[in-house]
């Protein structure tokens, strides 16, 4: 019985985890906090993220201008800058 209310707490968490990322996460490369685009930067994704959700294909992005960090979609890219035409895939 512990064992189920326990297995129980741990699927709530984790359930309560995803949702707070889905919740994190903007769909264009726009700051949700101030609506800048200009001070956006890619970071590595927290420890906690990689070892429990590390399978979402989201990167973590910082505004430099109010600090607010937040996900964005792998597929959302900045369009400031020549990232893409470097590679070859435009
Ligand atoms: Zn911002």
């Amino acid at each position: 019985m512990i064992a189920a209310a326990l297995v129980f707490l741990v699927v709530a968490l984790y359930a309560g985890l995803l949702l707070s990322i889905r919740l994190r996460t903007a769909h264009e490369w726009v700051c949700p906090k101030c609506n800048r685009t200009a001070h956006l930067e890619r970071l590595g994704r927290p420890e906690w993220m990689k070892k429990l959700a590390g399978f979402l294909p989201l990167k973590y992005i910082r505004c430099r201008f109010c600090q607010h960090t937040f996900f964005l979609p792998l597929d959302i890219n900045n369009p400031l800058s020549n990232e893409m035409l470097e590679k070859g895939n435009y």
